[in-house]
């Protein structure tokens, strides 16, 4: 008897049947060794009755009920980064021509409301071929739209200052603007490193 006593992983080793260069000397020592061989039988009881035993498996929907009451915290920024990711297209051309589109959507509403805030007259000019009740409809409409988007005070302002107050709407678009289309672009390079 050459060899030490084996150790448990030596013993899963011979239970497991596997075969390599280290495993000779094990079957070598548990042929002389009866204390060994009375592991390794006791061990391969155990191994047989757990084959034995029905094999369990959770149910298909098992992980989606757990997780469904798993309170998840996902911080707001990171939510809302997600949630505008989705919706900007992955190829990069795409992602150019929405960012485009969206800007200059977005520009021309913008201009459009502060027109017509301006020049309420013109609308009304307008609405004259539509009827009286429709064309205050559409003035008062016009009226509370840009009232919402840019607020009381900013009308009131606006039309205090007249074409000054204009500019410096538009300068404060463009600003706007161009911090959106720097926010896409790391949105896209953040996006693009995580896939
Ligand atoms: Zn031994």
């Amino acid at each position: 008897m050459n060899h030490r006593h084996l150790l448990p992983n030596e013993i899963d080793l011979l239970v497991d049947g596997e075969a390599g260069f280290g495993v000779a000397p094990l079957r070598a020592h548990v042929a002389e060794c009866d204390d060994c061989r009375e592991r390794l039988d006791d061990a391969r009881i155990v191994v047989d009755a757990l084959e034995a035993l029905p094999h369990f498996s959770p149910d298909s929907r098992f992980a989606d009920r757990v997780m469904a009451q798993v309170p998840v915290f996902i911080p707001a920024h990171v939510a809302a980064r997600d949630s505008v990711a989705r919706w900007v297209p992955q190829s990069p051309a795409a992602r150019l021509a929405a960012a485009v589109a969206g800007t200059s959507m977005a520009g021309v509403l913008t201009l459009a409301l502060v027109w017509l805030a301006m020049r309420g007259d013109a609308v009304l000019f307008v609405g004259g071929l539509l009827g009286d009740r429709l064309r205050a409809a559409v003035a008062s409409a016009v009226r509370d739209l840009a009232v919402a988007l840019l607020g009381d005070s900013a009308i009131a302002a606006l039309q205090a200052t007249g074409p000054l107050g204009a500019s410096l709407l538009l300068v404060g678009f463009v600003i706007a603007a161009a911090g959106t289309l720097a926010g896409i672009r790391r949105l896209a390079t953040a996006s693009a490193r995580r896939s």
